[in-house]
């Protein structure tokens, strides 16, 4: 974190701030145990009157860091305003409608034990109950610039008493052409009042606006990594290198193997939308198109069922997906690279909030390769960049996925919990058959009652050369889609430990992992798994080689003891248990 702040001491609870009775108690209340970073660095100058420049994506804690000093100087000054400067106390203005709701609801959480009227106002619902709402007396209005603009227009919005001014998610609101919009609604405040700018982004455009309307801000920025102190979220970034004509069938595969639970998948057009929705319906997958022109309960029946399970999938443009705030979100996959590296980290930002891991996934054509790299010079996080999993990879994940619902059911599978008739059947079988035999019979059955898997087309594989000294490097052996690239495939650990590996590079140590391709496990899996429970970074994992039944790691030397010691209990690795023991071990 930056800023230009006078140094103070380090703020370390909510106590430290000088707020309310009444909003400590909310606080407490909502579960709050610290403040974030932002929080820590943004609340004091605010309360002090301070305006303030803040660098921030949406999972910081931002909302609390503008909305409580706001609420505590509205409560500092309520009977004491002057009676011409009676009336909207606070205005925020927010891209969209469901950014602007969502504030407003924050504004009504926050604000429960004040008494403190606020209204949300946005494009697409009546203006007369907004404007009604207004001439009540409205504390704290958060509204989208148009509809701002309208309700200024016709009188309702009088901003002459406004104390106070925030631009939530400026840069989206510049992205959406909203500039003029914002410099007259600014435009028709007081020069006094204070003027907090929020911007996960900060380009030319946004520092040019804040040098017009901000004096002397006081400057914050939060990298991401930082979000919640003691909680970092992780981000797991994936992409995959794909011609373009066959993106939509990777991007099937990539999802069959991931199996997300609940993902947004970005695409460029609506009818791109519209044909990826298809082609994943298609293989099975529970996925829904959300488009712009959707009305709002259209679009909120279709987000409520991707937050209840009913889908995993939602396929959105961007523009559809602006505002939504779906907590639960696990994965943000990019059909086509965004256009800017802001926009990525705009698209990726919806997931790995509040300490929980996310995952985001990119299809990238051969020629969008250099916007990764862009991409994480931005976000100063490397992203790990596989080929396609090829057709042999689905079909051992199919199995290994039979397999676990197979011992599910052995798990449950009761002399009572089985019908009489069943029991003798198979005991009939068995006297006359090999039970292997009938085992194999009765899965095929099964196979053949989930229907025929979808017809696969031939993807050309591109091989993730030049692997940047971050990120680990993949040995011929550990790719994907060996099989498509005609190397023999793999049949066991006895064939794999033969297979030439050499030793493990000096100064590193090769670990030996009990589950491997069979088990759906890919690299990105076990550097999770390594990095979310040993505490080694990404740049300190080696090569790693994923066979059949298991994989090999190479980590320093210097860290084996202590990630032995941490993984004794073994690790999960696509939710199963994972033993991980010296290489050496192994072999003797
Ligand atoms: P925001 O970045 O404002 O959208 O906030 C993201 C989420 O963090 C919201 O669900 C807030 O309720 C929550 N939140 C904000 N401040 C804190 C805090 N100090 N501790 C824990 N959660 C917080």
């Amino acid at each position: 974190m930056t800023s230009n702040a006078a140094p103070r001491p380090a703020v370390t609870s909510f106590d430290d701030f000088p707020l309310d009775q009444a909003l400590q108690a909310t606080i407490v209340e909502l579960g709050y145990e610290r403040p974030s970073p932002i929080q820590a660095e943004a609340i004091i100058p605010l309360l002090e009157g301070h305006d303030l420049l803040g660098q921030a994506a949406t999972g910081t804690g931002k909302t609390a860091a503008f909305m409580l000093p706001m609420l505590q100087r509205l409560a500092d000054q309520r009977g004491q305003r002057p009676e011409q400067r009676r009336g909207v106390f606070g205005l925020i203005l927010a891209p969209t409608r469901e950014l602007a709701m969502q504030v407003n609801t924050a504004a009504n959480r926050y604000g429960a034990g004040l008494g403190v009227r606020t209204l949300a106002v946005y494009g697409g619902a009546p203006i007369g109950p907004q404007l009604g709402a207004l001439r009540k007396g409205v504390d704290i209005v958060v509204a989208t610039p148009g509809r701002a603009i309208d309700l200024i227009n016709r009188g309702g919005l009088k901003l002459d008493g406004l104390e106070v001014a925030v631009l939530d998610e400026a840069d989206e609101m510049l992205d959406m052409g909203f500039v003029e919009d914002i410099e007259t609604i600014l435009d028709a405040t007081p020069d006094t009042r204070q003027t907090v700018l929020f911007s996960a982004t900060m380009p030319r455009r946004i520092e040019k606006l804040a040098q017009s309307y901000l004096r002397e801000p006081i400057t914050v920025r939060i990298a991401r990594e930082e979000l919640a102190a003691g909680d970092t979220p992780q981000v797991r970034q994936d992409a995959y290198l794909v011609p373009r004509s066959h993106t939509t069938a990777a991007l099937g595969r990539v999802l069959e193997l991931e199996r997300p639970r609940s993902a947004i998948v970005f695409c460029r057009t609506r009818a791109d939308v519209d044909a990826v929705t298809e082609s994943l319906t298609g293989r099975g997958l529970r996925a829904e198109a959300l488009h712009g022109g959707m009305d709002q309960e259209h679009r909120a029946r279709v987000v409520e069922r991707l937050r209840s399970g009913r889908t995993e999938l939602l396929v959105a443009t961007d523009v559809a997906a602006r505002g939504l705030d779906i907590d639960l979100l696990t994965h943000v996959v990019n059909h086509d690279v965004p256009q800017t590296p802001e926009a990525y980290v705009h698209r990726i930002g919806r997931v790995g909030r509040a300490g929980r891991e996310g995952i985001a996934i990119t299809l990238v054509p051969p020629s969008k390769r250099y916007t990764l790299a862009a991409v994480e010079r931005l976000t100063g996080q490397s992203i790990t960049v596989a080929a396609v999993p090829s057709i042999d990879d689905l079909r051992a994940a199919r199995l290994a996925r039979t397999e676990s619902e197979l011992l599910d059911q052995l798990g449950s599978v009761t002399d009572h919990g089985v019908d009489d008739a069943v029991w003798t059947m198979i005991a009939g079988l068995a006297e006359e058959y090999d039970p292997l035999q009938v085992a194999a019979a009765a899965i095929r059955l099964a196979q053949a009652a989930a229907g025929a898997p979808p017809e696969e087309e031939h993807i050309p594989v591109i091989e993730p050369r030049e692997q940047r000294p971050r990120s680990f490097t993949l040995d011929r052996a550990g790719k994907f889609g060996g099989h498509e690239r005609g190397a023999k495939p793999e049949r066991g650990p006895g064939r794999a430990r033969g297979a030439g590996l050499g030793p493990a590079k000096s100064g590193t140590t090769r670990l030996f992992v009990s589950a491997g391709r069979a088990a759906g496990v890919r690299p990105q899996d076990i550097v999770g798994a390594l990095a979310n429970e040993s505490g080694l970074s990404g740049s300190d994992i080696g090569t790693i080689q994923i066979h059949e039944r298991h994989a090999l790691v190479e980590v320093p030397e210097s860290a084996v003891e202590s990630v032995l010691r941490e993984l004794r209990g073994g690790t999960m690795l696509k939710g199963r248990k994972a033993s991980i023991r010296r290489e050496k071990e192994f072999r003797s």
